[in-house]
């Protein structure tokens, strides 16, 4: 070889190298926004600043028609198709609750008791709880071993020899754990201790970084503070209803503005910072704080941060999406947004980042709201089939009523296999049986039964592939229950302590946003039907790593480089 070929070659070669790093982001924001419906920016974008949702409109690839297609629309379910691109069959986490048969008792979905909390006191608090699932936790450990399958995240660690920085963060600790896959790390925040912790799992001490922002207890800011209105009360869609009997006076919190947040060592002072602006306000320093100190996106390789906003979605329980607590949650959400987007600009450079935002779920419009205007909704309470005369039925056939269910936990219910064995009883026999003393419950749109799941003989109609793509052998139910459109399930007791409830198949609960936006793209609307299941083997197409090891998503060619068609 003459030295001018191995000039020309060179030449080529940093050519080859410069027109790869052009179209490969030096870093992916992915956003998730908890109870996103993919109607809800469009409906308050009319009070929106810049930079935020206008932005992603303006300047990103927005899907229009991007629904989830399994049954069980709840966070961690949605937030791990996000990041692995596998329905809940696949990835395995079914249900932000199950029953594990080993241990006999309900499970929360990433608790692991090898892998404790890094700080002292930051476990949840039973006496305090707000979250129904996370308050089933055995143990404060977390990790995300229950995570059968890759993440998009663990694929890019692998493309490059774990050279990526792979970080996650949420109010949620589902949020953040799900989306920093295997080989990431992850922060949630503790209402505990107001602090932003992490398990053994990632480290065995935090970063002095970490320490330091903790150390500025950013969340006294709020003591004595109210959540106040953006604006003024004439400027909101709901500014003449915002008191409404089905909205939630959770703890004291209040069902108008201005929502008190009260003392900083008040006993749901940290709760009630995460049902109001306030907790994506702290998630949004927390990310920052990320990009900065670790530097991301100024490496040889694409570094990958996951932020999850979980404000929308408590918000959305307690007060319901058409309130006036929602509406002016999403212009602060839009504030929030669009700070990112200009910190993400000044330290990396928009140009040189890919943002992608979506949500684990929709929502349903609260039951009182849909009532108010004439649509007949309800809520249905789950267990009623459990009294007599159904039990006295299942008694008469079977010999046992009570002793046949080991637990429940909507929208599964599990049978105990040791009474049924000693018994002599048929599984399926009684499987039948159960479900259909569940499905004569007005309100009940559908039960199935894991052995019909199993032995696959069912109809092919939307329902029930939804069903399908949402049983896992090991960890669904028995029997899975499904509501009708607008109905839902109230708390075990029969009370109703939430504004609305997610968690179906239906439309209003499977609709998200799906937007691509950053580096080299330009505005533009999709309207062909997608589902979120696509992002994660996108985004590994965009890297040029492999999908994810479970992924059924199709590549998104209206984000690929160069065309941007
Ligand atoms: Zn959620």
């Amino acid at each position: 070889m003459t030295k001018k070929m191995i000039a020309t070659s060179l030449l080529f070669l940093s050519t080859l190298l410069l027109a790869q790093s052009a179209s490969q982001p030096k870093l992916i924001v992915q956003i998730t926004v908890d109870q996103l419906r993919g109607d809800l920016p469009d409906k308050f974008m009319k009070n929106m600043g810049e930079g935020g949702f206008r932005y992603l409109k303006e300047q990103g690839v927005w899907y229009k028609n991007a629904n989830y297609n399994y049954s069980n629309t709840e966070t961690v379910v949605g937030h791990t198709t996000l990041a692995t691109g596998a329905n809940p069959s696949v990835h395995g986490m079914v249900s932000n609750v199950w029953y594990d048969r080993e241990k006999k008792r309900l499970v929360y979905n990433i608790e692991d008791k090898r892998y404790h909390v890094l700080s002292k006191n930051a476990d949840i608090d039973d006496a305090t709880e707000a979250d129904a699932s996370q308050a089933l936790a055995g143990t404060d450990g977390r990790s995300p071993a229950n995570i059968m399958v890759s993440t998009f995240s663990d694929e890019l660690s692998l493309f490059t020899n774990a050279k990526s920085k792979v970080f996650g963060v949420s109010v949620k600790d589902r949020g953040a754990v799900t989306l920093a896959g295997h080989n990431g790390k992850a922060f949630w925040f503790s209402k505990t201790s107001g602090e932003f912790i992490t398990s053994s799992y990632y480290y065995d001490k935090y970063p002095r970084w970490v320490e330091k922002f903790n150390a500025q207890k950013l969340t006294d800011r709020y003591s004595n503070k109210p959540w106040t209105l953006m604006y003024d009360k004439s400027k909101y869609m709901f500014g003449d209803s915002d008191d409404n009997p089905w909205e939630a006076d959770y703890a004291g919190f209040g069902r108008v503005f201005p929502h008190k947040y009260g003392r900083k060592d008040g006993k749901y002072f940290k709760h009630f910072l995460t049902f109001s602006p306030a907790g994506d306000e702290l998630t949004l320093d927390f990310a920052k704080a990320i990009i900065k100190n670790e530097k991301l996106g100024k490496g040889e390789v694409t570094d990958y941060l996951a932020v999850s906003f979980s404000s929308t979605d408590y918000v959305g329980h307690i007060f319901g999406p058409s309130s006036l607590e929602a509406e002016d949650n999403m212009l602060r959400l839009d504030k929030t947004l669009a700070s990112l987007f200009k910190y993400i600009d000044k330290e990396v450079g928009l140009a040189n980042t890919l943002i992608v935002l979506s949500a684990d779920h929709g929502a349903p419009e609260a039951p009182g709201y849909l009532a108010k205007l004439g649509i007949e909704a309800k809520w249905v309470t789950p267990l009623e089939w459990n009294k007599k005369p159904s039990l006295l039925r299942l008694e008469k056939k079977f010999g046992v009523g009570q002793e046949l269910i080991e637990a429940f936990f909507p929208p599964y219910l599990y049978l105990n296999h040791e009474v049924i064995a000693k018994k002599g009883l048929n599984l399926a026999e009684v499987q039948k049986a159960v479900a259909k003393e569940i499905m004569d419950i007005d309100g009940i749109a559908l039960t199935v039964t894991s052995t019909e799941m199993r032995n696959n003989t069912l109809p092919n109609t939307y329902l029930y592939n939804a069903a399908l793509r949402n049983f896992n052998a090991k960890r669904s139910g028995d029997i899975l229950i499904l509501f009708e459109p607008h109905c839902f399930a109230n708390g075990m007791d029969g009370g109703v302590t939430v504004a609305s409830n997610h968690g179906g198949p239906w439309r209003y609960d499977t609709f998200v946003p799906v937007v691509f936006a950053g580096g080299h793209l330009k505005g533009k609307q999709v309207f062909r039907p997608i589902r979120p299941n696509d992002i994660a083997p996108t985004l590994s197409a965009i890297v040029s790593a492999k999908a994810p090891s479970g992924s059924s998503g199709q590549i998104l060619e209206e984000v690929l480089a160069p065309s941007n068609k």
